[in-house]
């Protein structure tokens, strides 16, 4: 009996897409929270996710209000 490698069914085939405008607005704002905006209680290297006002952990639902969740600062390059 030999060994082989067996391709999983159900996987679907990689598709490359195209780079769109909302990717590179979503690049920027990644830097920004990346820089100083993770989760307290996960620590850093699970980031916070944000919302309209507020921070927001997936991993472990921590949510933080407020501060300088400030979209206007965000400069255009
Ligand atoms: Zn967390």
């Amino acid at each position: 009996m030999g060994k082989k490698k067996v391709v999983k069914k159900g996987k679907k085939p990689h598709k490359n897409k195209p780079t769109s405008k909302k990717y590179s607005m979503y690049k920027v704002e990644g830097v920004t929270l990346k820089k100083e905006r993770f989760c307290p209680r996960c620590g850093p290297g699970i980031f916070l996710m944000k919302a309209k006002e507020r921070l927001y952990c997936g991993k472990c639902h921590y949510a933080e209000f407020g501060k300088s969740v400030v979209p206007k600062e965000i400069k255009k390059k």
